[in-house]
């Protein structure tokens, strides 16, 4: 069984980690860089940005977690953990671990619609729709070519994108009772190695 780390500093992880279980999937709370050694896979939750990069710096998780990326362990941010996770952001703080060659805008839908639903087609995950939560949520403004579009709304706008090992998603899926997407990022761990 795979054991998926959730990082457990700041924000949704409680959630991540109820649907993981429901998937049959071992979910573990990360709050040490030591406990980084015994999972297949991680999660970075949904919460603030600036607050998760401070405790991920003052706990030293930065540079283990970009040494596990690179040598191929599946990873997905979530919202904040998008924004994290990302290559380059549109404004100075925090700075991201680039780990994915996007650029991303932070609360890029604005005060008038901070939060919002919307089905959203995502092909990955077969041809029923997913609830996409969105909560003050960042959009990706430039994408590299390495880069594989998972979801987007309005037809243009990116919204969830995968490079490789590192899934991103600017919604919640954690805050829905569906557990697609939790099940897809286990198909992208039991694919390590094959
Ligand atoms: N706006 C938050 C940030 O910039 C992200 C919001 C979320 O994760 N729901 O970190």
């Amino acid at each position: 069984m795979s054991v998926i780390g959730v990082l457990a500093l700041q924000g949704d992880f409680r959630e991540h980690a109820n649907v993981l279980r429901t998937t049959g999937c071992e979910a573990k709370e990360i709050r040490l860089p030591e406990q980084l050694d015994s999972i297949d896979g991680l999660i970075i939750p949904g919460g603030e940005s600036t607050t998760i990069v401070q405790l991920m710096d003052s706990f030293g998780f930065i540079n283990r977690v970009k040494q596990l990326a690179r040598g191929g362990m599946p990873i997905w941010g979530t919202c904040a953990g998008m924004i994290v996770l990302a290559g380059k952001l549109m404004g100075d703080r925090p700075e991201p671990l680039g780990l994915i060659d996007i650029e991303v805008e932070r609360n890029a839908f604005g005060r008038q619609i901070d939060s919002f639903e919307t089905m959203i087609s995502v092909p990955v995950l077969g041809s029923e729709p997913f609830k996409g939560v969105f909560i003050r949520a960042p959009i990706i403004t430039l994408i590299g070519s390495g880069v594989e579009i998972i979801a987007t709304i309005d037809n243009q706008q990116v919204v969830a994108a995968k490079q490789n090992n590192i899934l991103v998603t600017s919604f919640h899926p954690e805050l829905t009772d569906d557990p697609r997407f939790h099940e897809y990022f286990s198909t992208m761990i039991s694919g390590v190695g094959n």
